[in-house]
This record gives structure tokens, C-alpha cells and sequence, in this order.
């Protein structure tokens, strides 16, 4: 299984989106996936949920849990779409809140790991 693939299935990736490149670099302890979605795909708008074209697309990272002691960062082209009804909107990704530098799950470790230290 090529990196990329293992990745994305790692992550939950699914259709349009895809993991187009995962770099791991050991001296910088680092982990940067990118990730993409299929040419001509549409999306749902945010506001009301019609499906829309692309209008542009804009950079964006997020930091994901660590894998294993390296940190780990998603980088992604999002898309904004062009709704006849709301105009021009960021679409949601399926890792993280709109407006979020943080996945949900480095989110979910950092409340979990909060929780045991509280408990211990
Ligand atoms: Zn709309």
C-alpha cells in the first residue's frame, strides 16, 4: 500500500477528497499530509446544502494528533462555492470545524488528555 493510500485510510479520508502526498521528515520530527479533492467535484453549500460548483479554492493547514512522537499537520486546497442562493462559501471539511487551525481528533486527544490529568 502506497504512503498516501495507507494515509488516507488512516485518516478517513473518502471521496472527492484525497490524500495526494504524505512527507514524513525525520529531522524535523515532522508529519505534513496534503490533501485534495477530484477535479469538477461539487459541494455542498454550508448554508443550505444545494450542491455547487467550485468558485476558488484556499489554502489551509490544520495540526493533527501526533503520530507517534512526531507531530503531524493536514494541508488542504478547501474550496469555497458559489450558491445562487447565499453566495460565495467556505465548504465544511470532514476533519475539522470551518475556521479551526485543529482536526477534531488532536482536539478530542487534548480534551481526553486534560480529562486524566484531572482524574489522576
Ligand atoms: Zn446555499
Amino acid at each position: 500500500m502506497r504512503h498516501a493510500s495507507l494515509t488516507q485510510r488512516a485518516l478517513g479520508i473518502a471521496p472527492p477528497w484525497k490524500v495526494t502526498e504524505a512527507e514524513f521528515d525525520l529531522f524535523s520530527s515532522r508529519l505534513d499530509v496534503h490533501i485534495y479533492f477530484s477535479p469538477g467535484s461539487r459541494f455542498a453549500c454550508p448554508v443550505c446544502g444545494a450542491e455547487c460548483p467550485v468558485h476558488d479554492i484556499e489554502r489551509k493547514s490544520w495540526r493533527q494528533r501526533d503520530f507517534f512522537q512526531y507531530q503531524a499537520w493536514l494541508h488542504a486546497r478547501v474550496p469555497r462555492v458559489r450558491c445562487d442562493i447565499h453566495g460565495i462559501n467556505e465548504v465544511a471539511t470532514p476533519w475539522a470545524k470551518p475556521g479551526r487551525g485543529f482536526t477534531l481528533l488532536f482536539i478530542a486527544e487534548c480534551l481526553l488528555a486534560s480529562s486524566v490529568f484531572w482524574v489522576e
